[in-house]
């Protein structure tokens, strides 16, 4: 009985050996793993960067070719352009920069004086000279005392020169020219005064004193005398269509038209020109435009604002008149070799205004319009511009 007991216990014991035998070559075998997966791991990883290498030099191969074709498939020029060195030189200045007084903006052939805008007196007159003592014999004036700007008799000899020279005539007849604020006022009251005439006619007709173009001494009235010494109106003469197109050629303008008359709130007044030089008397003539129009057109062309016209205006649009009298516009990237420009500058709140001139300019002039702002003409080349026919 013990001894199945004590054999049971042996068996027991045994067993127990056993299990404990087995626990540790189980141990044994679990290191004996590790150390064989931290071997075929190293393997591995080591394969993995020898397989990555590989691949990367096959597609850096094949990417250098395809790099290599693309380039012989190019030409030379190409290939340079590529891999030029980026250009750092400005583009080259086609304009100068000048700066003028921004109080000139109410001097100048092209200002506007009209309901809208006084005429600025200057202080001194040293501008006006008497035409009397300084003109042909190719005219008349009615008073000895009349004056005129310098610059604007001496065209004024040239046209009646020229109108002899075509027609043989010599019946213009200066019947007023510059006015003092003082003869506006006396023409003004005169008139109001006048039964014949009064408010209904100076309302028409006659400017407010300060407000009259005849102020700037750029303006002036006709008549027309003939050789018997009658006289005609000046619509009546016969070589109107002619006189017209003289005066236009040298600068002058018909200021005065009823198709206008809701813009210049003055009815037609066939006897009063105005000078505002060439080009301007050929595009204001030709595009039918009066000062009032042709200052906005301007204006609105440079800065860029839709106007009615056929063109696309975008900012600094100038206007350009070529050698055969074409009109069209063109910007500083279109800028032209030849012709006339025309622009316009805003007036500057400071002292100075800064003006813009192409360095290609043969001269140019810069006058203020009495409106804000600033008409710059170019001559880029000596123009003669056609004749137009000025009347229907
Ligand atoms: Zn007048």
């Amino acid at each position: 009985m013990d001894r199945n007991k004590r054999d049971n216990n042996s068996q027991k014991d045994y067993s127990q050996m056993r299990f404990g035998q087995n626990d540790v070559l189980k141990g044994a075998a679990s290191r004996y793993r590790r150390r064989k997966i931290s071997r075929s791991g190293i393997a591995v990883i080591l394969c993995s960067v020898l397989f990555i290498a590989v691949i990367a030099a096959s597609l850096w191969h094949l990417g250098t070719r395809i790099v290599d074709e693309a380039a012989a498939k190019l030409n030379y020029e190409e290939v340079e352009t590529l891999f030029a060195p980026e250009d750092k030189t400005p583009p080259p200045e086609l304009f100068d920069k000048i700066s003028v007084d921004s109080s000139a903006s109410v001097k100048g052939d092209l200002i506007l004086v009209n309901y809208q805008y006084p005429y600025a007196f200057p202080e001194t007159e040293d501008h006006l000279v008497n035409i009397y003592d300084n003109k042909t014999d190719n005219y008349g004036v009615s008073y000895s005392n009349y004056l005129l700007d310098g610059h604007v008799l001496s065209v004024l000899n040239s046209v009646t020169g020229e109108l002899f020279e075509v027609t043989g005539d010599k019946c213009v007849l200066i019947r007023s020219a510059y006015r003092s604020l003082a003869d506006q006022q006396s023409i003004y009251d005169s008139y109001l005064a006048d039964p014949n005439y009064g408010e209904q006619y100076v309302n028409d007709y006659v400017a407010t004193p300060g407000y009259s173009e005849h102020h700037t001494g750029l303006a002036f009235d006709i008549n027309i005398r003939l050789a018997d010494g009658s006289y005609v109106l000046v619509r009546d003469y016969e070589n109107l269509n002619t006189l017209s197109s003289i005066l236009v050629s040298h600068g002058f303008v018909q200021r005065y038209e009823d198709a206008k008359s809701n813009i210049t709130k003055i009815k037609n007044e066939p006897w009063h020109y105005r000078y505002v030089g060439i080009p301007h008397s050929y595009v204001m003539t030709k595009e039918h435009y009066c000062l009032e129009e042709y200052v906005e057109y301007l204006r609105a062309l440079w800065e860029g604002v839709n106007t009615d016209s056929d063109v696309d205006a975008e900012v600094g649009t100038m206007l350009h008149v070529d050698a055969a009298g074409e009109i069209s516009t063109c910007t500083e990237d279109t800028l032209p070799s030849e012709g006339y420009l025309i622009y316009y500058v805003k007036k500057s709140d400071e002292v100075k205004t800064e003006v813009k001139i192409p360095k290609s300019a043969k001269s140019y002039t810069v006058s203020g319009d009495n409106a804000g702002g600033f008409i710059v003409t170019v001559t880029l080349s000596e123009v003669t511009l056609p004749e137009l026919k000025t009347l229907p």
